[in-house]
């Protein structure tokens, strides 16, 4: 993080409602952005736990509120949120309020990411992979970048209270929706229990029930999937469970030696 804020310009705002700090920290070290509620526990949960574990401080955006979902109500997402956070070990978790199955790339909604940012302040912000089936999950993609970008301009139009100009260091794409080889994956071996029960909080979603049987994934089913989904991409680096992230920019090494994941 950067330099911490004022206590009063975390107050929930017409940009930011809905927000929540579990431990009154003023900026966080890694910010993981997703569309909807449960999107950061299936695709980069364990990544969040490895590096809370690091002493990091990470903490999770998710853009809506989950109303137009097939099962559950938007308060039942919320507590269901809240409850997966304190699983995930985040220092932080906060909702925007664009519509649930109608993301859209616009200056309204890229501001109120920028505002996020101005007062989270990560120096690491994980996005969803560009690519994809569901709309939003794509589009959130560009709309997080562009809202990185956004957050940095001097002459952005947002109020002095949501903070200071600031930009992400590192932009991530959390590939694991995607059919995309990785550029690397993170080793999540000790964190993959914790990343499953993280998930299984949602409990309005993952429950077996009748309510939406033909398009949910029963929940006897969603260990194995968990589990295949993290082996498989910790098999690509020969360790046991790992989630797969993509970045753009070339990777720069200073030592051969400490080159990690055997070749042959
Ligand atoms: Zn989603």
């Amino acid at each position: 993080m950067a330099t911490p804020q004022a206590s009063s310009s975390r107050q929930a705002t017409s940009l930011s409602a809905d927000a929540g700090s579990r431990d009154g920290l003023d900026g966080l070290d890694i910010l993981a952005i997703a569309a909807h509620r449960d999107d950061v526990e299936q695709t980069c949960g364990g990544t969040l736990l490895v590096q809370q574990s690091l002493g990091w401080r990470t903490g999770i955006l998710d853009l809506t509120r989950g109303e137009a979902g097939t099962r559950g109500t938007a308060e039942e997402r919320a507590a269901e949120a809240e409850a997966a956070a304190k699983i995930l070990r985040v220092s932080h978790r906060e909702a925007l309020d664009l519509p649930d199955g109608n993301v859209q790339n616009t200056q309204e909604n890229r501001l109120k990411i920028a505002a996020v940012l101005r007062r989270l302040r990560p120096r690491v912000v994980i996005l969803p992979y560009w690519e994809g089936r569901h709309p939003d999950h794509y589009t959130a993609s560009t709309l997080g970048y562009e809202a990185c970008f956004a957050a940095g301009l001097s002459r952005l139009d947002l109020p002095a209270e949501h903070g200071a100009p600031h930009r992400p260091y590192k932009i991530l794409y959390a590939s694991l929706y995607a059919d995309v080889r990785p550029t690397f994956v993170v080793d999540i071996t000790p964190h993959i229990e914790t990343r499953l029960q993280s998930l299984l909080a949602y409990r309005s979603q993952y429950g077996t029930q009748p309510t939406g049987a033909g398009l949910f994934v029963p929940q006897d089913d969603i260990r194995e999937r968990t589990f295949a989904t993290a082996r498989h991409y910790g098999l690509l680096a020969g360790v046991r469970y790992a989630e797969p992230f993509v970045q753009r920019e070339v990777a720069c090494v200073h030592d051969l030696m400490t080159l990690p994941v055997q070749s042959i």
